[in-house]
């Protein structure tokens, strides 16, 4: 047995199997589109995929039948071009072509071309379908292709910290993840293996888990997911605390056309069934960043645009957005939070904007995730209509220590739970509900501290329900 962090719960067992490098794929412009073909087709088949990652394998398909493109391709490589260098520059020419177009769907073509090149270029065999995957490091990109492509887990040389975006991601999605692991991992290549992505154990061959049977459904726990796909495949939640809309963005790598946000919203609110769903209005910035939407160079992107900040830099991407929810709430009952708030001012620009969108009756929230947002608490009451605490941010401002790093929180984290108090009296006293959906929701260590403190519920990923259950059962 080997040992790494488990750093996303769940168990899973698979063979292992490393991604192709760039130089193993690209052999032949045949061998590279059939491969692909034969990946989409099934990725396109898959029911349990969102309908949104069977559009986007449509997309790809579509792409791959295009004659013009192949045929650009394969005469670059003709006039001795490498196969991946043909299809960079012929999928970029195309792509910019695209690019000034006035219909954002060919827009969005644009980003599918180049999407297609990752794709093609870093090609994964088809025969790792519900494998583990092995990496050195990972993007949230590749994350999710990891996921689309079907893997049932991850292993990372990399170490990563609990609180980093591609854990909280990893859990989102359901694929149990243990980084940090010491020795070579190619040398599991092709075996059989299996891992515990709590415990952070991995061991060779098949090995049986035992499921953990426990009754959840009387404490407030609500749902942290990026996906329908997240909300449909949980249960026994009271609603969806936070939904991550930027995760759709990372996901794709861009923009998406405002047909398939909105697709993507809708969906999350149908698969709640009737149950609430916050979204959160996109949070790039720092560990999250969009090309052509977030700054490119900032000396500490921690303490840079981060948040509402961008929004409001963007309004029209803002706008974008609460018009798509606006969508989304004839299909159900969902609200809006802002994230990275730090004055009412801020709430009370987003509120213009939902009110100028015909979206005032949307109820809207603030994250309490930065030092500034719990002391002004009194003051956001008056623009803010509910409050969710993000312990991941508030723990690394609080502590000045890195949420992508290993965190000390000292003394059962007094300092920030003081902080945290003092936010709650002036939520509680003009009758605002407070959640938490920073991670510290799921520890077993802290999740009753919350509720005995007079918060309203905790919202995590739906993996963590069975051990925060048991946690807050022996509480009473
Ligand atoms: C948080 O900071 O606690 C939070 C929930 O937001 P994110 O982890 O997405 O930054
Ligand atoms: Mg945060």
């Amino acid at each position: 047995m080997a040992e790494g962090i488990g750093v996303a719960g769940g168990t899973a067992c698979g063979v292992a199997y490393r991604p192709s490098t760039r130089r193993q794929a690209a052999v032949s412009v045949e061998h590279v589109y059939s491969a692909a073909k034969r990946r989409y087709e099934r990725w396109a088949e898959d029911s349990s995929l969102p309908a949104t990652a069977r559009d986007l394998a449509l997309v790809y398909l579509a792409l791959l039948e295009d004659p013009e493109l192949r045929e650009a391709i394969e005469g670059d490589v003709t006039k001795g071009r490498t196969v991946g260098e043909a299809i960079t520059e012929a999928c970029e020419h195309q792509a910019r072509l695209l690019d000034g177009a006035r219909h954002p769907y060919l827009r969005q073509r644009a980003q599918d071309l180049r999407a297609l090149v990752q794709e093609l270029l870093v090609m994964k065999d088809e025969g790792n379908y519900g494998g583990i995957l092995l990496a050195d490091s990972l993007t949230p990109l590749g994350l999710y292709e990891a996921y689309g492509a079907g893997a049932r887990g991850i292993i990372l040389r990399e170490s990563l910290a609990f609180t980093s975006h591609l854990a909280i991601l990893a859990r989102t999605v359901g694929l149990p993840l243990v980084a940090g692991v010491a020795f070579d991992i190619t040398y599991w290549q092709g075996q059989l293996i299996s891992i515990d992505g709590a415990s952070g154990q991995i061991w060779a061959g098949e090995r049986s888990f035992t499921l953990q049977h426990m009754d959840y459904t009387p404490y407030p726990l609500w749902l942290n997911a990026a996906s329908a796909r997240d909300i449909a495949a949980a249960q026994g939640y009271k609603g969806v605390g936070l939904f991550r809309t930027e995760f759709l963005y990372l996901q794709l790598g861009g923009i998406p056309a405002v047909e398939y946000e909105e697709e993507h919203y809708v969906a999350a609110v149908k698969a709640a069934a009737g149950r609430p769903v916050i979204f959160r209005l996109l949070d790039l910035g720092s560990d999250k960043p969009i090309a052509g939407l977030t700054l490119d160079k900032e000396p500490n992107p921690m303490l840079g645009e981060r948040g509402v900040r961008v929004l409001l830099r963007r309004r029209d991407i803002l706008e974008r957005q609460v018009r798509a929810l606006l969508v989304a709430s004839a299909h159900g009952p969902l609200s809006i939070m802002v994230p990275m708030v730090i004055s009412a001012h801020e709430m009370a620009e987003v509120r213009t904007v939902l009110s100028e969108l015909g979206a005032s009756h949307l109820k809207l929230g603030a994250m309490l995730e930065t030092p500034a947002a719990l002391l002004m608490a009194e003051e956001l009451t008056g623009v803010s209509d509910f409050f969710s605490l993000g312990t991941n941010d508030l723990a690394a401002y609080v502590y000045a220590c890195d949420r992508a790093g290993e965190m000390h929180l000292p003394d059962k984290a007094e300092a920030m739970f003081r902080l945290i108090a003092f936010s709650l009296r002036a939520a509680k006293q003009q009758g605002r509900e407070v959640g938490v959906c920073g991670e510290l929701a799921a520890d077993p260590v802290y999740s009753a501290r919350f509720l005995e403190l007079g918060c309203d519920y905790l919202s995590m990923v739906a993996s963590a329900f069975p051990i925060v259950g048991k946690a807050l059962r022996g509480r009473n």
